[in-house]
């Protein structure tokens, strides 16, 4: 007898296989007075060692220079002087070597929090190599992604960065997460990757172990208890796209589909008329310091060198909040997502950003793609004057801002009087129209994009952008539902961006609808007094 289970679609693609759970941390023994301190200092710096040396061979062998940096960095940890100083004060204090451990770690992820929402990433960092030392003190086998030898449905509460940067398609044939949101880091990794994914879904951690589940992505759907002979997954193929790569309705409208990216790799193959979000914050997120002017000139090249002749849209660093950066200042704020993040950093560090333009600037001018560059959380139309002035005088013409915060939304209109393009991100514009976090599983609801009031403010921009025939696209991670892209479209919206893998599935779906069809299902949609009966909307047409 099979059970479904209800989630949210992540990550479109359907998967069947045997499910297994992210280990569980270790659990602290009950503490016991230290008799032998030297010795109990030696056991703490012997785990440390070795977890340093364990993940630092994992670096040496990842299969790609992201997961290499996310990796070293973690080693790295394991070596820091003034930790092992505080474990063996911690010793000394009389504390056993993983509860020494556990306490100091504890304390530097305290302050860590308490520092501000940059170095948030490193927090999480912590308690990852916490529960890698306390095990290996224990002598446990040390958490990780489960190795059971053949495919298998992860199953996991949510994923560390960490964790979900070391996601082997190869091994990893869906993932199942109890908590997150269709906009959640995991969420966004998962669909770079091409695993079909469905997050918020109650009941995932009850899945015994070695159970057969079939994942569906898109519909949301875990079904807990089949028996097909044999594990079996089904991603978007890439190769079957036709040479054509412009997306059409049936009528034949073109509606650009264009790549969410943070590196060059990710373009590989990929069916895009271009990249429509380049996420640059993404190549810098382990960097102590700013990064030079030449390094960033050859990290903007490979990628302008992978679209030759190709719309290129580059979003200038968005840090703060969610996605910290160690080399930018922090705000010293109780709210972090209302606080100086996006183009916001700019008011404290005008020097980065105008390096990272003049870098930008120096990339395109070596290479044919169209180079476009767009600010990330902009609210005022002098924002969006000021960003567009700056570039302009790098010699970059082709100037957007991203709509997510709704003032920008409602005074769109306006700001296209000094920009050239919107780009709309339904992730953050969803989180603050809501007043909903986007990393909550439990507010999943309100930040589903279907939210009619969300569709308003879409509405709004790609009006705006109609009423002076400029392109506005949607670079949000909703643009890669298939159903909701062809409301986007009878929306007015001029391109869609999303992870490769999502566009032969939005393709597919647009070419089906004319444009007609489109607007009446966005017109119901906008209508429609909650999310099921807007989605409805679309399959009525
Ligand atoms: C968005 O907010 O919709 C967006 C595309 O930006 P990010 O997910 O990188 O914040
Ligand atoms: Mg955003």
């Amino acid at each position: 007898m099979s059970e479904l289970l209800r989630g949210l679609g992540a990550s479109a693609g359907t998967a069947t296989g045997p499910a297994y759970r992210l280990g569980d941390p270790p659990r602290l023994p009950r503490p016991r007075p230290v008799t032998d301190p030297d010795g109990e200092v030696d056991r703490a710096y012997a785990a440390m060692d070795a977890v340093r040396d364990d993940i630092a061979q994992r670096a040496d062998a990842a299969a790609d220079p992201t997961t290499a940096e996310i990796l070293r960095v973690q080693a790295s940890l394991a070596a820091d002087r003034t930790l092992r100083d505080g474990v063996a004060m911690a010793v000394r204090a009389g504390h056993e070597a993983p509860h020494a451990v556990a306490a100091v770690l504890a304390e530097h992820r305290a302050a860590l929090l308490a520092a501000g929402g940059l170095l948030a990433t490193r927090a999480a960092d912590l308690d990852d190599l916490r529960d890698r030392v306390v095990a290996r003190c224990l002598g446990l086998p040390m958490p990780s992604l489960p190795a059971p030898g053949h495919p298998y449905v992860l199953i996991a509460m949510d994923l560390a960065p960490a964790d979900a940067a070391l996601l082997d398609p190869a091994q990893v044939l869906a993932v199942v997460t109890s908590a997150g949101s269709f906009v959640s880091h995991t969420a966004i990794l998962a669909r770079a990757r091409g695993l079909p994914t469905v997050v918020a879904c109650g009941g995932a951690l009850d899945i015994a172990d070695g159970t057969v589940v079939t994942v569906d992505g898109a519909a949301g759907r875990v079904t807990v208890g089949d028996t097909p002979a044999e594990a079996q997954t089904t991603r978007p193929r890439l190769n079957d796209e036709p040479v054509d790569l412009r997306g059409r309705t049936a009528d034949g409208h073109h509606i650009a589909l264009l790549a969410n990216i943070g590196c060059a790799a990710e373009l590989a193959g990929a069916p895009v008329e271009g990249v429509g979000l380049f996420r640059t914050e993404l190549l810098f997120q382990h960097h102590v310091d700013p990064p030079g002017a030449q390094e960033q000139v050859a990290a903007y090249r490979e990628v302008f060198e992978a679209m030759p002749g190709r719309r290129v849209i580059v979003r200038t660093l968005d840090a703060g909040s969610d996605k910290p950066l160690p080399f930018l200042p922090a705000g010293d704020e109780p709210n972090p997502a209302l606080g100086l993040r996006g183009l916001r950093v700019a008011r404290r560090g005008p020097e980065i950003l105008r390096t990272q333009i003049e870098a930008i600037a120096t990339a395109a001018r070596s290479c044919t793609a169209r180079v476009e560059v767009m600010a990330p959380m902009v609210t005022t139309v002098s924002e969006a004057a000021q960003f567009a002035a700056l570039c302009r005088d790098a010699g970059l013409p082709t100037v957007g801002v991203m709509i997510e915060v709704p003032a920008a939304a409602m005074r769109s209109a306006q700001i296209l009087e000094v920009v050239d393009f919107l780009s709309v991100g339904t992730n953050d514009l969803s989180q603050y129209a809501f007043a909903a976090d986007r990393r909550s599983g439990e507010l999943a609801d309100l930040l589903d994009p279907w939210q009619p009031a969300l569709l308003s403010l879409v509405a709004l921009c790609a009006a705006a952008g109609a009423a002076v025939g400029r392109p506005v696209g949607v670079c949000g991670e909703a643009a890669a539902d298939p159903a909701f892209a062809v409301v986007l479209v009878g929306l007015g919206v001029t391109s869609l961006s999303m992870a490769p893998a999502a566009v032969p599935g939005v393709r597919a779906a647009l070419a089906s609808y004319n444009l007609e069809e489109c607007r009446a299902a966005a017109q119901q949609a906008l209508a429609a007094t909650d999310p099921a009966a807007a989605r409805a909307a679309v399959t009525r047409i």
